[in-house]
């Protein structure tokens, strides 16, 4: 299978090359060339498998021309040792929760995928692969979880001095290793700002071997599409909707390549917090894409979402196609909490701030639509956020053993200056 640039239809890409690049040639972001469609007795199949099984049938059909049976199954089961339970929550609302990996967010499950992906391309190469990752919080700790230990591969965390809660920076700068977590001086738009600079630096890229694992990266978001199987194959509905809660959209478009696949889903919510470029633009039909909002479903501040252009692509700009499959949403911090208590109370659910908006925009949908079932993602553990979500259930979430893990180790971090010459200088002495 051969991936396509979103900026140039003729600028192509073998499966290796588009994972270890990250972002293509021409800055666009790269695409399968076509949604390879499961059979009916796949389709059948994958209702009585757990989510490494379902992972390899699809990833047979994505990545099965380009990735021997052996090593692709080694792959997936490795990668997707945990699974993605379905959770009555309400009358036809549905919670799929995505937080049984290592650091208790949906984003295990891709930047898992991708290191051992990453792995398999560059073993044996006698030349060390960079792995540059800028994070708010969550991004890092999957990713740094993800490539722990890998040889041939270094990772470097960039994240803003003091603006990630202390339990999200121990959770990637206490690992040691192959991890180095770098404290920026400055915002997470500095942290992203360099890490973007670095890529474009051809001096650099000359010499060094970097590629990113922001959502960017296809071998991040296309594993994604794994869940929305496993959710569909856990409900009898043939009118089934799926909430997403969302913030650069790698999660959504996922889905969305999900149904080219077959996934029999009628429509997704795209469920924002503040943060509403992507429902004013499917209201509206005009993007206007901004500086962030802070909320308290901070992983889903993003004013500028990087992988709308991938949304795009897939319905060829056509914004009237694009709302007949998506519809917007966007709730208010108060919304959110609100939300958290109620369900509590009237359900005994506990829901994390990114749930939250999606569980509420099912509700919205369902409301029109009665005779629908839906499904929302359970993106992050609700005690990742404990303290929004103590306060408004009004007694303690319950803090899983794997996340009180990292919280007895000591952070190590290097500081640095939101300044490139200094990064760059400390890439080319790796
Ligand atoms: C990253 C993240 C999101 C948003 O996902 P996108 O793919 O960026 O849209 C939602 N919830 C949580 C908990 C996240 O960590």
């Amino acid at each position: 299978m051969k991936y396509y640039s979103t900026r140039d239809k003729t600028n192509t890409a073998s499966l290796k090359e588009a994972v270890i690049q990250g972002l293509a040639t021409d800055k666009g972001l790269y695409m399968p060339e076509r949604f390879p469609v499961l059979s009916r007795k796949e389709m059948e199949k994958i209702k009585l498998s757990n989510l490494a099984e379902t992972g390899l049938i699809i990833s047979q059909k994505l990545f099965g021309e380009d990735i021997p049976e052996a090593e692709l199954t080694r792959i997936v089961k490795d990668a997707l040792d945990f699974d993605t339970p379905l959770k009555q929550v309400d009358d036809n609302i549905y919670s799929l929760e995505l937080f049984y990996g290592p650091t208790l967010a949906f984003k295990d499950v891709g930047a898992r995928f991708m290191a051992r992906l990453l792995q398999y391309f560059t073993h044996g190469e006698s030349e060390l692969v960079h792995v540059l990752v800028a994070t708010s919080g969550d991004t890092g700790s999957a990713v740094a979880n993800a490539f722990l230990g890998m040889e041939g591969i270094k990772v470097h965390v960039l994240y803003p001095s003091g603006q990630v809660s202390p339990l999200q920076e121990k959770q990637f700068s206490t690992l040691g290793k192959n991890i180095t977590a770098l404290e920026v001086d400055g915002s997470f738009d500095d942290c992203q700002a360099l890490v973007k600079a670095a890529f474009s630096d051809n001096s650099l890229r000359g010499k060094i071997n970097l590629t990113s694992a922001n959502s960017i990266n296809l071998a991040r978001f296309l594993p994604q599409s794994f869940y929305y199987f496993r959710g569909w194959s856990q409900v009898n509905t043939d009118k089934l909707v799926m909430a997403v809660p969302s913030g650069n959209y790698g999660n959504l478009t996922a889905g969305l390549i999900a149904r080219e696949m077959g996934l029999p889903v009628h429509t997704f919510l795209a469920a924002s917090n503040a943060n509403d470029v992507v429902p004013e633009y499917l209201e509206t039909g005009v993007y206007k894409p901004r500086a962030s909002v802070s909320t308290i479903a901070n992983a889903m501040d993003v004013g500028a979402p990087s992988n709308f252009e991938r949304v795009l692509d897939i319905f060829n700009n056509d914004h009237s196609r694009l709302t007949s499959h998506i519809k917007g949403y966007s709730y208010s911090d108060d919304q959110i909490r609100t939300c958290i208590g109620e369900v509590f109370r009237n359900t005994g659910y506990i829901l994390d701030p990114h749930g939250a908006t999606g569980y509420k925009a099912s509700k919205e949908f369902l409301n029109d639509n009665p005779d629908y079932t839906s499904i929302f993602f359970e993106t992050a553990h609700p005690a990742k956020f404990s303290e929004v979500v103590n306060e408004e259930i009004g007694q303690e979430v319950a803090f899983p053993e794997r996340l009180e893990a990292f919280s007895s180790r000591e952070k190590v971090s290097v500081l640095m200056p939101k300044d490139y010459a200094w990064f760059k200088e400390y890439l080319f002495k790796q």
